[in-house]
């Protein structure tokens, strides 16, 4: 069986056509500057096992209808296709980021799913929007394969509302929907079942702090296999330092930047979102480059990193207090599961905890899964590659299997 997998954003689409029977992705690609003059293309075959041949184009798709034709035809293609008939797609699972409290699972998307995905829309203005489309074209190109929602925030339902709520009028959070929903739910949810499965232990058994460090970052706290809390906050901007976004600050800092430097809301909007985190520091938002020059003593790359590993540990001691017991840590997304140097500042001084990272383990750690702690360390330190596409696919397979066409609405 193959799914076809959409992450729909309002300029692009990432695709994934995945076969379930091998857990692999047979093509993937990315369709981005869509409406502009010259749209560009990147599409991946797998050729061999693990191997993969890239395609570039450069064309004109003026919109996603059009976006996602050129998706089939590529996977069609007579000659580097790997489909012959579009009928073989047995499903379509979309990534939608806000489910708001509506949606805990994924579900088969009906009408009625779109009117609520549609009514998070001011709860992720940016992006609820674009992943309808997504779903629209999809629903026309595939009339015959059922269309499946998992949401972002889903995973993270599960919060108690000590957690989620914030210290705000009651009635913003009762007649406004103002509180901690959190997301990469996709991710987090992955690694959690994967150390499960490497520890050897059941998932409902496990206390873990799940810590995805991607251009996005963020935190979980798990509690016998359940989200209890989460760092990103009503928006993907409270939390860790990320690539150009600041995390926590306090929430004056927007009163004194529009007294004082008679900023708009739209400029602290954007000074927040794309001006701030590793960029706002030391002006690149790229954690490689920020490495590289941190190798060269840079001192503004120093101080980024530092304020962004300070914060990923001020938030394990956090979690820690609040799961009482941990037993695995996991690093997961790009930084995560490539930067021995990040992974070893924020797991630092933690001895006491009984987080006792294994220098040698941490840096010789290869591509795949690892055990990064030491033999004595009570908690494990795992590095676990993230794979957000496979969870939607298997998320949409166990949906279409149940035949569940509106669990999961509330
Ligand atoms: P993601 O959003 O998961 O694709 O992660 C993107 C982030 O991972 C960017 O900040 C990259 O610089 C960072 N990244 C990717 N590879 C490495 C690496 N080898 N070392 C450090 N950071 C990396």
């Amino acid at each position: 069986m193959k799914i076809l997998i959409i992450n729909s954003g309002s300029s692009s689409i990432k695709y994934q056509l995945i076969d379930m029977k091998k857990n692999e992705a047979l093509a993937s690609g990315l369709v981005e500057r869509i409406g502009e003059k010259q749209s560009h293309i990147s599409h991946k075959i797998l050729i061999a096992e693990k191997s993969y041949q890239k395609m570039v184009y450069q064309e004109p798709i003026p919109d996603h209808y059009q976006g996602l034709r050129k998706i089939v035809a590529l996977l069609m293609n007579p000659e580097k296709g790997v489909i012959t008939n579009k009928a073989e797609i047995s499903a379509v699972g979309h990534r939608v980021v806000h489910g708001g409290e509506n949606f805990q699972s994924p579900v088969i998307i009906t009408e009625q799913i779109k009117d609520a995905i549609k009514a998070n829309i001011p709860l992720a203005p940016l992006h609820n929007p674009p992943n309808l489309i997504g779903i629209e074209v999809a629903q026309s190109i595939f009339p015959q394969a059922p269309q499946v929602a998992v949401f972002d925030t889903a995973f993270h339902q599960t919060i108690p509302k000590k957690a989620f709520l914030y210290a705000l009028p009651y009635k913003l959070y009762k007649d406004e929907r103002v509180r901690r929903y959190g997301f990469h739910g996709t991710s987090h949810a992955y690694v959690a079942e994967k150390a499960a499965s490497c520890l050897g232990q059941s998932l409902k058994t496990l206390n873990l702090i799940t810590i995805h460090l991607g251009n996005g970052a963020s935190m979980a706290a798990i509690k016998n296999g359940q989200c209890i809390d989460t760092s990103m906050g009503m928006t993907p901007l409270e939390g860790l330092v990320m690539g150009t976004r600041s995390g926590d600050i306090d929430p004056a800092i927007p009163f004194y930047l529009a007294d004082y430097l008679g900023m708009s809301l739209q400029d602290i909007n954007t000074l927040l979102n794309k001006e701030s985190g590793l960029k706002g520091i030391c002006g690149i938002n790229d954690m490689r480059e920020v490495l590289k020059k941190y190798e060269k003593n840079d001192h503004l790359a120093k101080i980024a990193i530092e304020v962004y590993c300070y914060r990923i540990k001020k938030y394990i001691g956090a979690y820690w207090a609040a799961l009482g017991h941990l037993d695995a840590i996991v690093f997961t997304a790009g930084i995560g599961e490539n930067s021995h140097l990040i992974r070893g500042f924020c797991c630092e001084g933690l001895e006491e905890l009984g987080i006792e990272i294994d220098k040698v383990k941490n840096q010789t750690a290869q591509k795949g899964i690892c055990h990064i702690n030491t033999s004595k360390s009570k908690v494990s330190i795992l590095v676990i590659p993230t794979n957000e596409e496979l969870r939607i696919a298997r998320e949409t397979l166990k949906v279409i299997q149940s035949g569940s066409f509106e669990e999961g609405v509330h």
